[in-house]
């Protein structure tokens, strides 16, 4: 471990938001893409051309299926254009009406996707220590109304399952899961993929394993993989008749051969992410106001997500330190400020229920940089720049008050 800024004394390296030249050459952004074989997925995306079957469930498509099913423990996955995709499809084939209970803390597109199907969001808070929802507020959300609870597995920790499923099951609603950041989570030692009426994974760029742009439905329920498969691809069915309405929800055989090389190195992706997580929690656990957001025991192998928690005792605010690290060439990202009650067309009505720890987390986490870009020294780079800043906290502040943000 390389030493840690305390330790360094006055005669560190300067900030370069006070001037000096920044401490990266070569920017860090948070969500950089892992491409974790390039000559396999070249190979494969070679194979493709020359057999001149680029989408409509080619081979490529149907190998992740079939891999990403064994990977997660289900007996379905569906791969899809994208999660956004995937979440409507899952709506329409359970044939969910009205209000979605769902966390205003969460990416946009879980929003969005449901709301772009005709489905009223109804927001719920999340509990304080998971970031996930929180059950008891679940219960007080349902009425009449409610067509389905959807949680998200927020940062790949697993939602309060048991919690959900009783208040679901009490008022006989469907639930799922946004597993879009959730790629080999588990719960309590089994993977994720199996609960609720289905999940849905996304393979976007950004998330730990990509197929460029890409989604997974995984369920365990025959009935309803198969409903998916058909809406994925305009109604067809397997025999192809057009057997129902549809939409072209399809991957492609490019993403496919992106996805299956970086799914099979995903122990790989989780030791690498596994030592930038030790770097930042250890040197954060030093600094005072800042912490790493714990991950439950065993339950995030992925490791792709960095979530440090900035609270009072810290002398400089969540968004100040986000500057203080821009101006060092790292992009930070202030996941999900402002949350989605916040966010155009859903502010325009107050939100039916309080969502006090959803406000307080929108201003407070920061989310830093993993993955292949970097090393476990680049961590610790970007912890001893925190700690300088926390340090020179009224020259910092000072500096920035200068420069508009
Ligand atoms: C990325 C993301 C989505 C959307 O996934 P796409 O594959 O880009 O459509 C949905 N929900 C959450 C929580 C996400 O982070």
């Amino acid at each position: 471990m390389a030493e840690l800024p305390r330790s360094r004394g006055p005669t560190r390296a300067p900030l370069a938001v006070l001037g000096a030249a920044p401490a990266f050459e070569t920017p860090l952004l948070t969500g950089c893409p892992n491409i974790l074989d390039p000559a396999e997925t070249a190979s494969l995306i070679r194979d493709a051309m020359a057999r001149r079957r680029l989408t409509n469930e080619g081979p490529l498509v149907r190998r992740l299926e079939e891999q990403f099913a064994a990977f997660h423990g289900v007996q379905h996955a569906v791969a899809v254009a994208n999660a956004t995709l995937g979440l409507q499809l899952v709506a329409a084939a359970l044939n969910v009406s009205g209000e979605v209970i769902v966390p205003s803390f969460t990416f946009i597109g879980t929003v969005h996707a449901l709301s772009w199907i005709g489905l009223r969001p109804v927001f719920c808070d999340i509990s304080v220590e998971t970031h996930t929802l929180d059950a008891a507020r679940v219960e007080l959300a349902v009425t009449r109304e409610t067509g389905a609870i959807v949680g998200v597995h927020l940062w790949g920790r697993p939602c309060d399952i048991d919690g959900i499923q009783r208040v679901a099951g009490a008022h006989g609603v469907p639930v799922l899961f946004d597993a879009a950041h959730a790629t080999g989570s588990a719960w309590q030692g089994t993977r994720l993929g199996r609960f609720g009426r289905a999940e849905v994974f996304s393979l976007h760029a950004t998330k730990s394993i990509n197929g460029l742009e890409g989604g997974m439905v995984t369920t365990n329920d025959d009935e309803l993989a198969e409903r998916v498969r058909r809406l994925r691809n305009f109604g067809f069915s397997a025999e192809g008749r057009v057997v129902s309405r549809g939409i072209n929800a399809k991957m492609d055989e490019f993403s496919a051969a992106m996805a299956l090389t970086n799914l099979a190195a995903f122990d790989r992706l989780s030791a690498h992410n596994s030592a930038i997580r030790e770097a930042y929690r250890h040197g954060l656990a030093r600094l005072p106001g800042l912490r790493l957001s714990e991950n439950p025991a065993g339950d995030v192998p992925s490791r792709h997500y960095a979530v440090v928690e900035v609270d009072e005792a810290s002398p400089l605010r969540r968004d100040e330190l986000c500057r203080v690290l821009v101006a060092e060439r790292v992009t930070p990202r202030r996941y999900f400020r402002p949350g989605c009650h916040r966010s155009p067309p859903y502010a325009s009505e107050a939100p039916r229920h309080p969502l006090p720890v959803t406000e307080r987390l929108s201003q407070t986490l920061m989310q830093l940089p993993t993955g292949l870009q970097m090393t476990p020294d680049d961590a610790t780079t970007m912890v001893a720049v925190l700690g300088h800043a926390l340090e020179e906290a009224p020259r910092v502040r000072a500096a920035l008050a200068a420069t508009a943000p």
